[in-house]
């Protein structure tokens, strides 16, 4: 019955290997991808490892895919055989709460199903990403990749661009804001590109001295050493917004302290307990927030990718033959990928 091919781990030790899967029957409202190329996420990692205990194994990572259409079933309005299709992070959810209803689908009060390492809401099966040549996902969580775009960089647009972009679209970041980007990764250096072409003043922090050309490189107005006391208390009260995309617990409290009163502090990597404690203080004395956000809903993610076609956004990449994927989960463990890795699949059809 395996219909199609790509790379899983079998346990939280096994590193990834080829595998041979089935892929369900297109349902009416499916469209069936070959799958060109996919980004490879920090989130990747974690389910490999097992790092947050839920993975089911065998799992076949992936939610940065882009592809071309091969089928579409009956009721499929949006897409046709021959387009270049993207899927992201998730491919399904109950449709009809608030959340989805307004196009939020990642917070679905049922939750959302991951595209990968999820469980279909019709046969309870387990899904599969995009480390694969193929793929059927329902239409509502297809969405369409500008020609303009070049596919293999548009990939990672579908997790870091749309993480990046979602908040700074919802919090309404315009022209003249000062905002900052925390973090140099995958999703800053699409927070930089995003925050400057919507036209704010824009300020990289980074604890390391390393990254400061780069980060000028990416289009950053200024560059604040995070580890240097002095660059951050000259940063006290200057910024109105702060995307905080570090994926591992920091001190939060210096960047609290340079937002001025009402600015606002998104996470978007951290998911751990916040340590050290906040001083509340900080927050109650100057109204400000903090909060957090998740990807975005389908309509932002088809949004990013035409304001990425409109103002030539694409992220840094840098391509791979899918037999090297353990190799570059090692090279992403020590940070040394300029930003993302995303695989070539035709690589797969030669394994
Ligand atoms: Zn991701
Ligand atoms: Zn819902």
């Amino acid at each position: 019955m395996a219909n199609a091919k790509g790379y899983a781990a079998e346990s939280a030790e096994s590193g990834l290997a080829p595998i041979s899967f089935e892929r369900r029957q297109p349902r009416p409202d499916d469209v069936s991808i070959e799958i060109d190329y996919c980004g490879v996420c920090h989130t990747d990692i974690h389910f490999v490892q097992n790092d947050w205990g839920v993975t089911e194994f065998p799992v076949v990572p992936g939610h940065e895919i882009i592809g071309r259409v091969t089928a579409v079933g009956p009721e499929v309005k949006n897409h046709s055989v021959g387009d270049t299709v993207g899927v992201g992070c998730m491919v399904d959810s109950c449709r009809t709460c608030p959340a989805c209803e307004s196009g939020l689908e990642q917070y679905c009060s049922e939750g959302m199903t991951a595209t990968y390492n999820g469980v279909d809401r019709h046969d309870e099966s387990i899904t599969y990403g995009g480390y694969s040549d193929r793929i059927v996902v329902s239409e509502r969580f297809v969405v369409k990749v500008p020609e303009k775009l070049d596919p293999a960089a548009a990939a990672p647009i579908l997790c870091a661009g749309i993480t990046t972009y979602s908040p700074l679209r919802h919090y309404g970041i315009k022209p003249g804001d000062k905002v900052g980007v925390i973090g140099m990764g995958g999703l800053g250096h699409m927070g930089v590109k995003f925050a400057r072409a919507l036209g704010a003043e824009v300020t990289l922090f980074t604890r390391s001295e390393s990254k400061v050309a780069e980060a000028r490189k990416q289009g950053a107005d200024h560059v604040i050493i995070s580890t240097d006391r002095a660059q951050m208390k000259a940063a006290r009260e200057t910024f109105d917004f702060m995307l905080d995309t570090v994926p591992v617990q920091h001190d939060l409290n210096p960047y609290l302290s340079a937002l001025k009163f009402d600015g606002t502090h998104i996470l978007v990597g951290q998911l751990d307990p916040i340590e050290p404690p906040l001083q509340a203080g900080a927050l109650v004395g100057r109204r400000r927030v903090l909060g957090g956000s998740l990807i975005g809903g389908m309509p932002e993610t088809q949004e990013v990718l035409d304001f990425c076609a409109e103002h030539d956004i694409t992220c840094d990449i840098e391509m791979l033959d899918i037999r090297n994927i353990n190799e570059a989960y090692e090279r992403m463990k020590q940070g040394d990928v300029k930003y993302r890795f995303v695989i070539d699949m035709k690589t797969l059809r030669a394994v």
